[in-house]
């Protein structure tokens, strides 16, 4: 086996391709010295060597040793340098890099093959012994905390003593001298801290880098990342050797990031920012303020420090004029790493930029318009659950803002919620049901949690490509960073502004769309669907077969869903339409009557009131398909639950207590989901599906006459599992149709099916496809009845199936495609065998997620039903799909 891949000089062993064999970095890497880039040669050790590592009790495979020798031979040949060897000193980073890009998740660590006697050959070799001491610190602290486990604030502490009683401010004001002394310190902290001295062997230093790379693939941070990213173990990281270029070599060096296109809204901008004297993470650890790379960034934010275009014109140039050539090698918005040594441009990393939505949505857009890429690979560059931030509000502009403090637009969106100061009371208010914002310094790799249980972040620290500001963007969160002045006291437990002091609990709103952290809850706007969203569900459209519907009931929810782009209804819960005002009261009447006579007496009072609601629908889905479906909720859930609604509702319906608790303690289930619902109570009680089919009706005449849009609705009876049931209820609803058409003299098209949603009625569907005109998947309940679990009881369990292995997902969040896959495709089939054109859809909450979504088209289904706002995911999915 080949463990180890090289590059360098316009040519690599590896390429873009080879991604899963030398990680994204090493792979990228290898592309951009093919192309001829300016990259300093290394070597990759690929990610089968991890896996063999893990394999055999974390040691490496025989051969290593003898190939990581030679491609140490190849580097030092381009470099005209020798690993190891003083007088001809070459030091190199080792680097990890995995398939996907997991930011922060694994260590770097510089400047390696640097000792007490190296450094003063690099002291005499770059004529900078200030700069040979500043590397030989940095090396000891990265290497002691990544390798050896020595946490890297003893270090910190250490530099902040000598620097306060040096009289420094700076890092950069530091001497040679002064460096030697703080070097001093650390080795003696690493033999105090650790009982054996800091490793001078370079080769020594090497190995155990590499061993530290492989060991942080099992770190808790990736092992984290890697669950919350869906990212398998299995995937293993590579490790990068690479020649060391410096950006600490004085004023003329520096080190910066950039992605060809602004991140956050992806206006095509050279976008990024770098440090003058620096060297890898100072640019996103945010020690000093970095500083932008154009001139025009600089003047947009009003900064006094000059940009690169300034400071470097001919390395600016040249990073312009590669930035574009990778843009266009990989057809994509490039994130970019870069190191000027001496006025000279490295190239240290590409690959895909994060983006926010929105930027995901511009980019893909104005690429496809370009003809960089095709309008279907536009379509299928979004990822359809980050739709859901851009339908999230923002701020009203018309709200009152008070400010009590601004920072950089690092994540769009508006939030508001409760202050907390730690990832773990994020978590806590979350599990409350409580919206928390997370207020910090500067996050870590160990707040991603809570990140992901606050609504929002907000830091005071930290540029556009901190941590925080790269995580939020990923994850859509609205955020805030770099909010410089703000106060934040952690022992305090205080964040102070302006004389303004707010604790835990107090509610702020953070603007991720200009920084602002406001005082207060503030109003919020939805979203504008137009110009780059509205062209890729254009296109989206364009290419999608299943239609896409909306379940709602109310007519607010009706015209959000339409202004989505839904297709109609899919599911109509009536029995929501039950709850307000004078119809509980009715409902309750009906429940209590006590002959069918007294029933249809409350249902009368009902009838108006459904026509109406059902006639507003039709009038908002006009020409449209709208699905209702009858009453499915037992009837217990009607009824009051206190003593105290007990004795109110007794009093307002003028019957006894007694009568009322007696009637609920008859109608109480041990298992109501599986109990006295669904067509159940239509079978029990025909007058009650009987009323309705007549509002449907009644309705459908009226707003054919209205509207003139002709109407079909589509009537479903829930929690079939029989075919007699469908038979006896569907005879109902046909002799009210007949009497309403008679009456009124106007012909109804109509469809009457059912809900497949009990085993039963997917293994018999071929019968009752035989009085079904459609079957809507309910695949909620399917999902209970398939697996014998409640939705309500099973999340505590579903939890720990899940951490140990025995599921991979949440079977009522992604559709558990095996076994109630295998149900619905079956109860498709036998459908369809039955009925050839009978109309097939679903409308569990599976409808709105991307991976169910794919199943559904697999299995042909006509349409998708889902939540108002996840028909835009809902129509994406469908695209991507289909194609
Ligand atoms: P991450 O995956 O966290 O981005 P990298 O391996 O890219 O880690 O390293 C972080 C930074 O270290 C780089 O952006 C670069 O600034 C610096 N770096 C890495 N390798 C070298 C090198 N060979 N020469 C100079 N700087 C380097
Ligand atoms: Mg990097
Ligand atoms: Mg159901």
């Amino acid at each position: 086996t080949k463990w180890v891949f090289t590059f360098g000089d316009g040519a690599a062993e590896g390429r873009a391709s080879d991604k899963n064999l030398l990680g994204g970095k090493g792979a990228n890497l290898a592309e951009m010295c093919s192309l001829g880039l300016p990259v300093p040669p290394g070597f990759t050790i690929t990610t089968e060597v991890c896996n063999a590592y893990y394999a055999n009790g974390r040691t490496h495979p025989a051969g290593l040793e003898a190939d990581v020798a030679v491609a140490l031979d190849h580097i030092g040949r381009l470099t005209g340098r020798r690993f190891g060897d003083p007088s001809k000193l070459l030091l190199v980073s080792v680097r990890s890099g995995a398939r996907a890009s997991m930011p922060g998740m694994m260590d770097t660590v510089l400047n390696l093959g640097l000792n007490d006697e190296t450094v003063e050959a690099l002291a005499a070799d770059s004529g900078d012994a200030r700069f040979a001491y500043d590397s030989y610190r940095r090396f000891i602290q990265m290497y002691s905390d990544v390798v050896m486990g020595l946490d890297h604030e003893v270090f910190e502490e250490i530099l902040e003593d000598q620097k306060a009683s040096l009289g420094h401010e700076l890092d950069t004001e530091l001497t040679a001298i002064e460096w030697q002394g703080v070097i001093a310190l650390y080795k003696a902290k690493v033999e105090e801290e650790l009982g054996r001295p800091f490793p001078q062997d370079p080769h020594e230093q090497l190995w155990g880098a590499i061993g530290a790379v492989f060991s942080s693939w099992m770190n808790n941070r990736a092992i984290t990342y890697r669950r919350l990213h869906d990212i398998p173990e299995s995937w293993g990281t590579a490790v990068n050797v690479q020649a060391m270029v410096f950006g600490n070599m004085g004023e003329t060096s520096a080190t910066g990031v950039a992605f060809t296109r602004n991140p956050s809204t992806g206006e095509k901008m050279l976008y990024g920012e770098f440090l003058v004297n620096a060297q890898g993470e100072d640019v996103v650890a945010g020690i000093r303020t970095p500083q932008n790379i154009t001139e025009a960034a600089r003047i947009a934010a009003g900064s006094d420090k000059p940009s690169l275009q300034k400071l470097m014109p001919d390395a600016f140039q040249s990073f312009v004029t590669i930035s574009d050539s990778l843009e266009k090698h990989y057809r994509d918005m490039q994130d970019l790493e870069f190191t000027i040594e001496r006025g000279k441009l490295w190239m240290l990393q590409t690959r895909s930029g994060k983006r926010t939505a929105k930027a995901a949505l511009r980019i893909a857009v104005e690429m496809a318009r370009d003809g960089l890429i095709t309008k279907q690979e536009a379509v299928a560059r979004i990822d359809p659950a980050s739709l859901d931030q851009l339908l999230h509000p923002t701020i009203d502009p018309k709200a009152a803002r008070d400010i009590i403090g601004v920072g950089l637009p690092a994540s769009p969106g508006a939030a508001t919620g409760e202050i907390v100061f730690s990832s773990g009371d994020a978590e806590d208010l979350k599990t409350q049901g409580r919206k928390a914002i997370l207020v910090r310094i500067e996050t870590s790799p160990e707040d991603i949690h809570g990140m992901h249980a606050a609504e929002g972040i907000l830091t005071t620290r930290g540029g556009m490509t901190s941590h925080a500001a790269v995580v939020a963007r990923g994850m859509g969160k609205p955020c805030v960073s770099g909010a410089g002045s703000l106060r934040v006291d952690y022992k305090a437990g205080t964040l102070v502004s302006m004389g303004q002091t707010f604790r835990k609990g107090d509610i702020i709103t953070i603007d991720g769309g200009n920084g602002q952290v406001l005082k207060g809850a503030v109003a919020m706007l939805q979203p504008e669907l137009s110009g780059d969203f509205a062209a890729i569900m254009e296109w989206a459209d364009a290419v999608r077969r299943m239609k896409v519907r909306t379940n709602a009931e109310t007519p607010l929810d009706a015209r959000m869903a339409r202004s989505f782009g839904a297709e109609g209804i899919g599911l109509c819960r009536t029995e929501h339409m039950f709850f307000d005002g004078a119809r509980i009261v009715a409902m309750r009447e009906m429940i209590l009557a006590d002959t069918e006579k007294d029933r249809r007496a409350a249902l009368a009072k009902l009838l108006p009131m459904q026509r109406s609601d059902f006639l507003e629908l039709f009038e908002i889905m006009a020409g449209l398909p709208v699905t209702i479906r009858l009453l499915d909720p037992p009837l217990h859930e009607f009824l009051p639950k206190t003593e105290a609604e007990v004795a109110e509702v007794a009093a307002a319906m003028n019957v006894s207590a007694d009568k009322l608790r007696q009637r609920t303690e008859a109608l109480h289930e041990f298992n109501p989901m599986l109990g006295h619902r669904g067509c159940r109570l239509a079978v029990s009680y025909p007058e009650i599906a009987e009323m309705q089919a007549r509002a449907i009706f009644e309705a459908a005449v009226e707003a054919g006459k209205k509207a003139g849009a002709l109407v079909v609705p589509e009537i479903m009876v829930p929690l079939v599992g029989l075919a007699k049931e469908l038979d006896f209820v569907k005879a109902r609803i046909d002799a009210v149709a007949k009497s309403v058409m008679d009456e009124s003299g106007v012909n109804i098209d109509y469809l009457t099916g059912t809900m497949i949603e009990l085993p039963r009625a997917a293994i018999r569907a071929h019968v009752i496809a035989e009085s079904a005109g459609f079957f809507s998947f309910g695949t909620n309940d399917l999902t209970q009845t398939t697996f014998g679990i409640s939705r309500d009881d099973a999340a505590s369990f579903l939890e720990t199936y899940r951490q140990k292995g025995i599921i991979e997902q949440d079977p009522f969040v992604s559709l558990d495609i095996e076994g109630v896959g295998e149900l619905v495709r079956m109860a498709a089939q036998k459908g369809r065998a039955t009925r050839p054109d009978i109309k097939l859809g679903i409308c569990g909450e599976h409808g709105g997620d991307p991976s169910s979504i794919r199943f559904c088209e697999e299995v042909g289904l006509d349409y998708v039903s889902c939540s108002p706002y996840r028909v835009p995911i809902a129509r994406l999915a469908a695209a991507q799909a289909a194609v």
